[in-house]
């Protein structure tokens, strides 16, 4: 389904109209393909938003007519040495799961706030592991919804296609994820 670049998005019904949504099942059976074309998509909370994957090296999640900063990383490294359509779907599911789990993350981003105004570092190292903690964070949820979305074929496909990234990715998201939130809350013992 092709998009109109000026299509709107929005969260409540309050940033504009959206003229088309697709149901999970639509989405399930147009990600089967090997090339997709952007389309509009609508998490659970009512967000919409549009997705393309168009193959390994690009990709783009845009909501309210704006494209959200992401780069294409985790999909080139953790998809590597899986057959294309698997490199496709699980790509396309995370890209969804960025929109999915965007209300969590703004949870996590409250929990930084908070945390920010106990931690005694200098703002501008809050500021950026803050930045970093939230980033992989996403990642984090985002990929976790693609591997509880696609169940079974994810697992199927990591098993007969090993990737030494995905390991790293968990270790090393969780790692910077755990890091910059202790960055952000922790105190610098005095003197
Ligand atoms: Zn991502």
């Amino acid at each position: 389904m092709g998009l109109h670049p000026s299509m709107a998005s929005h969260c409540g019904g309050w940033f504009g109209k959206v003229t088309t949504a697709t149901s999970e099942g639509a989405l399930k059976q147009e990600t089967a393909g090997t090339s997709l074309r952007p389309k509009a998509v609508k998490a659970w909370c009512g967000l919409r938003g549009e997705i393309a994957v168009e193959d390994e090296l690009w990709h783009l999640v845009r909501v309210g007519g704006v494209s959200l900063p992401h780069p294409p990383l985790v999909n080139l490294m953790i998809r590597r040495g899986l057959a294309a359509d698997d490199r496709l779907h699980f790509s396309y599911l995370h890209e969804f799961g960025h929109l999915q789990t965007l209300p969590l993350t703004g949870i996590h981003v409250l929990l930084l706030v908070w945390l920010s105004w106990r931690g005694t570092r200098p703002a501008g190292i809050k500021l950026l592991a803050g930045l970093l903690a939230h980033e992989a964070v996403w990642e984090l949820a985002s990929e976790g919804y693609a591997v509880l979305h696609a169940g079974r074929r994810y697992r199927r496909a990591y098993l007969s296609g090993p990737n030494r990234w995905q390991g790293l990715f968990w270790l090393g998201m969780s790692l910077l994820a755990a890091i910059g939130i202790w960055l952000v809350g922790s105190r610098r013992s005095p003197g």
